[in-house]
């Protein structure tokens, strides 16, 4: 039976606290409608209720009122130039990065920015940023304006058919997304568009200018079914002021018409510690493979994270492993797609003038045809290096190259948007794209994109300037991390409002990773956003973040009907982690994980070694008891943690008196004392193993032999040639013939010439040599040069220490110490006492060896200078007294008297970035 329309809903209602199913039946029934549109956010929302997935946005679409957005670029452009415009100090393109979220809430919030600028109160920050978003609003407005005189010129030079009619019906863009909503409510109450019956489910949070919108276009009839929750309670007098009524959803079984809302159990709670979190993520998805068998439909389960990036590689990596489909829809930036790669690739061959390697990474790439088929010896052999060089090499790159060959040439924006949609299309890349859903999307999405780059069509540009705006372009496009069809969707808590899933599986319940810290706003703090709501301009504040992260955790777990299964790992990295505050809800019961079948090889290997009774199997086996001792061990780092058994600490690098010396006596370089401070296992296979990585070729110049060759011709220069007046710096001609001089004799003493790459490379080193001693910071004008590869020896808190200075400079302050770095001008770090790699110790020995050498002579300042960039690196360094140096030195005394090299990097695994060891480790990064 259907109840009255007009006393179940007597005009506009906002029904507190209704279930799915109440909506979905009153729906079907008629109890409240017809209403002309049911709108949910989200598809899974419309699922819960059984209706089409149709949003706001869509409607305002079909409506025609969805404004004349401004395309992403010309928005990014717009806010850079208002930021230059406004504040010319700061570096406009990050600083834009900063602030555009605050812009965004200003605008969604529906400020008078004219008002604003006026206030009284404002702290001059809160001032800027008003003024910012004028001019960022002016700038779009201006853009659109000169995109209407541009259009005719692009419109004949797209290709794509559909574009270009979009182009021609459509007035010049000028919004920004955030005044969307804000604009279509004003159009409405000016006639636009007549009011609805609308029904809204599914929604939480709603930003000022959305319940503008909603409340000028939902007619009599309308109801929006909002969760009951404290979080949105203090927004509903604004909506009463609007003329809506409040009501109570419980209210509706207490009318004979109304539906009984179905008897609901809650669904069981259960809390499971896993060790690690691909312990965590290996058993949710084997229980929904388990799902799966047993018919429950994907449709039915949901894995929710409160950090989708965090879980998705890993979850996406054991799903394949496992066969199990899964959906995760979080957005990537298109640099991290293989398309977006791809095109890196292009922009870095051609800036390198088709330099060996970035060729070889574009020509060769897994997303494109391998364009060097058939040649791929060939191009190793002879290591074609310039255009030239590859046509000699019978590879011919015409089809590749650039509009503008040279740096300075410049090019029209189309015509370098048109190169880079050549390339691909002799690169083959949408066919290769074809192979991945994300990778098609990304395609299709940069395609898109690529329209937008190429105006205005007759700006002129160079090669540098265009890479550097498709570079922040690809940064700025975002696409679903794995699409694909079907599958068990992974949601963050604040997607799930209004859904239904029997089955939820949230993952992450760690204390700081779930519920997310309220991170600072670096552009607006918690105080002027204080001062500003109080002056009427209203910004979120602490309180209705922390509220609207509470209404969201209880709205996505409310959505789980049967089952919900909270999980975290106990270790993440290296640290220990703590079960968020999340889980002391008494609901919720803590359990074992219960046993799920083997869902993959791999996964029955691992249970199979773990079997108490694989070592009796084996026992009359002759290799048994060598088998059972790894097989021990592979139990036992499955399990992670320290050994059980006293035998098997040499597995983890305790060798006791086998590799033990006496700290006393050992003689430490400064980059063993960097080896062992950065990971025992590290210093122990490099400096007691003596394993080293294999050379790639004998093609190549060997490893470091650029540092090398640098290092040897300046200890040259420094030998005869040591203040700024001496010949080499101030003469051209002698400059250019010793350097040559020493550049070749360098390089004999190196054995250099025998490698095919050497008199290619001669050239680009002797350009770079030249223009670093012309450099002021290379030798300051108050400088002499003292000794170049000066060896010391001495003690440094205890340890006997040698080693090479590579420079010693003589200033007006006393002596100046230099360590050249082929790279950046900073040394390699090593632990500190909470596993960081904070610490730089090399100069401190540098500086003590020196002081030695030279009592009497005062050691001014020492610094690492970078040979690439001429620069050299702030000269803060702890001093010796500082507890962690102490620290470290007992640790490094320890390893030593213990014989204990255990694989025991950072946290953050710096040391592992450059490890000749790595190949030799077993170490795995956790996440
Ligand atoms: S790869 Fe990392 S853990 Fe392994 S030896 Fe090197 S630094 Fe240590």
């Amino acid at each position: 039976m259907t109840a009255n329309r007009s006393s179940v809903n007597p005009s506009r209602t906002i029904w507190l606290g209704a279930k799915a199913a109440q909506v979905q039946r009153a729906i079907a029934q008629g109890l409240w409608g017809p209403f002309d549109w049911v709108l949910t956010p989200t598809r899974q929302a419309a699922r819960a209720i059984g209706v089409q997935a149709q949003s706001l946005d869509q409607l305002l679409k079909r409506l025609r009122l969805d404004g004349n957005l401004a395309p992403m670029l010309v928005r990014q452009r717009a806010l850079r130039s208002a930021v230059a415009k406004v504040w010319p100090d700061v570096e406009a393109g990050q600083y834009a990065n900063t602030i555009a979220p605050v812009i965004r809430e200003m605008l969604h919030n529906g400020w008078s920015l004219a008002m604003a600028a006026q206030e009284p109160t404002l702290s001059d920050r809160a001032r800027r940023l008003v003024i910012i978003a004028q001019a960022y609003l002016q700038a779009l407005q201006l853009s659109g304006d000169q995109k209407l005189g541009d259009q005719k010129l692009d419109d004949q030079q797209l290709s794509d058919q559909s574009t270009q009619r979009r182009a021609v019906d459509r007035p010049a863009d000028r919004l920004d997304a955030a005044q969307i909503y804000g604009q279509a409510a004003q159009a409405i109450a000016q006639g636009a568009a007549d009011p609805l019956a609308l029904g809204l489910w599914g929604y939480g949070y709603l930003a000022p200018d959305a319940i503008a919108l909603i409340d000028a276009l939902a007619g009599p009839g309308s109801c929006l079914w909002w969760p009951n929750d404290p979080a949105l309670h203090r927004l509903l007098p604004a909506w009463e002021q609007r003329g809506w009524t409040v009501r109570s959803a419980s209210e509706l079984s207490e009318e004979p018409e109304a539906t009984t809302p179905p008897t609901e159990c809650p669904a069981l709670q259960q809390a499971i510690a896993f060790p690690t979190l691909e312990d965590e993520v290996r058993w949710v998805l084997a229980k929904i493979k388990q799902h799966l068998h047993q018919g429950v439909p994907a449709n039915q389960m949901v894995l929710i994270a409160r950090d989708e990036q965090r879980y998705g590689p890993k979850l996406l990596e054991v799903a394949q492993e496992f066969e199990v489909p899964v959906r995760l829809l979080y957005g990537v930036p298109l640099t991290q797609t293989r398309v977006g790669h791809w095109v890196q690739c292009l922009l870095e061959a051609a800036q390198q003038q088709w330099a060996y390697e970035p060729a070889v990474q574009l020509l060769r790439h897994p997303i494109g045809r391998d364009r060097l088929e058939g040649q791929w010896e060939t191009a190793r052999r002879l290591r074609p290096d310039r255009p030239k060089a590859w046509v000699q090499a019978g590879i011919d790159l015409a089809d590749l190259a650039p509009p503008a060959q040279s740096a300075r040439r410049k090019a029209t924006r189309e015509q370098w948007v048109s190169w880079v949609q050549d390339c691909a299309r002799s690169l083959e890349i949408r066919s290769g794209a074809q192979h991945w859903p994300s990778e098609a999307n990304a395609l299709s999405s940069l395609n898109h994109h690529l329209i937008e780059l190429a105006r205005p069509s007759h700006e002129t540009l160079t090669l540098a300037s265009f890479a550097q705006e498709l570079r922040e372009l690809l940064s700025l496009i975002s696409v679903p991390r794995h699409p694909g069809r079907g599958g068990v969707e992974l949601h963050n808590p604040a997607s799930l409002i209004g859904a239904q899933y029997r089955y939820g599986f949230a993952l992450g319940l760690v204390e700081g990773w779930w519920p997310a810290p309220i991170a600072p706003d670096l552009a607006l703090d918690w105080f002027d956003r204080r001062a500003l709501t109080q002056a009427g301009f209203p910004m979120a504040g602490t309180a209705e973040l922390a509220d609207q992260e509470r209404l969201h955790n209880s709205a996505a777990f409310a959505t789980i009907q049967e089952q919900l299964v909270f999980s975290y790992p106990q270790w993440h990295g290296q640290q220990p982690q703590s079960p968020s505050a999340l889980l002391r809800n008494p609901q919720i019961r803590p359990t074992e994980p219960e046993p799920v079948p083997d869902v993959s090889p791999l996964a029955s290997w691992q249970r199979f070694l773990t079997r108490a009774d694989r070592p009796a199997a084996l026992a009359q086996d002759p290799l048994g008891p060598a088998l059972e001792r790894a097989w021990r061990m592979e139990c036992q780092r499955l399990r992670s943690g320290p050994p059980d058994r006293p035998e098997d600490l040499a597995f983890h690098g305790f060798l006791g008196s086998l590799a033990a010396m006496d700290p006393d006596r050992h003689t430490f370089s400064a980059s063993q004392i960097t080896d062992l401070g950065q990971c025992p296992f590290k210093y122990f296979a490099r400096r007691v193993l003596r394993l080293q990585e294999p050379q790639e070729t004998e093609a190549d110049l060997p490893r470091n032999s650029k540092g090398n060759l640098y290092h040897r011709v300046l200890q040259k220069l420094g030998e005869q040639q040591r203040d700024r007046q001496a010949p080499v710096f101030s003469d051209p001609e002698q400059r250019l013939a010793a350097l040559e001089t020493w550049l070749t004799e360098a390089a004999t003493e190196l054995q250099l010439p025998r490698h095919l790459t050497w008199t290619a490379q001669r050239q680009e080193l002797l350009a770079q040599l030249q223009w670093l001693i012309l450099q002021d910071s290379f030798l300051p004008a108050e400088s002499t040069i003292l000794h170049c590869e000066v060896p010391f020896e001495g003690e440094w808190l205890g340890l006997k220490v040698k080693g090479m200075i590579d420079r010693v400079d003589q200033s007006p302050d006393g002596l100046v110490l230099i360590d050249y770095k082929t790279g950046k001008a900073e040394g390699a770090k090593v632990k500190d006492q909470t596993g960081q790699a904070n610490l730089d110790v090399q100069l401190l020995v540098y500086a003590s060896a020196a002081a030695q050498l030279a009592p009497e002579t005062p050691v001014a300042k020492a610094y690492y200078y970078s040979l690439r960039e001429a620069k050299p690196s702030p000269s803060q360094q702890p001093t010796r007294d500082d507890p962690e140096v102490g620290a470290l030195v007992q640790r490094l005394r320890h390893h030593l008297a213990a014989g204990e090299y255990p694989v025991d990097p950072d946290r953050e695994y710096k040391a592992c970035q450059f490890c000749e060891a790595s190949s030799a480790c077993r170490c795995v990064q956790d996440g």
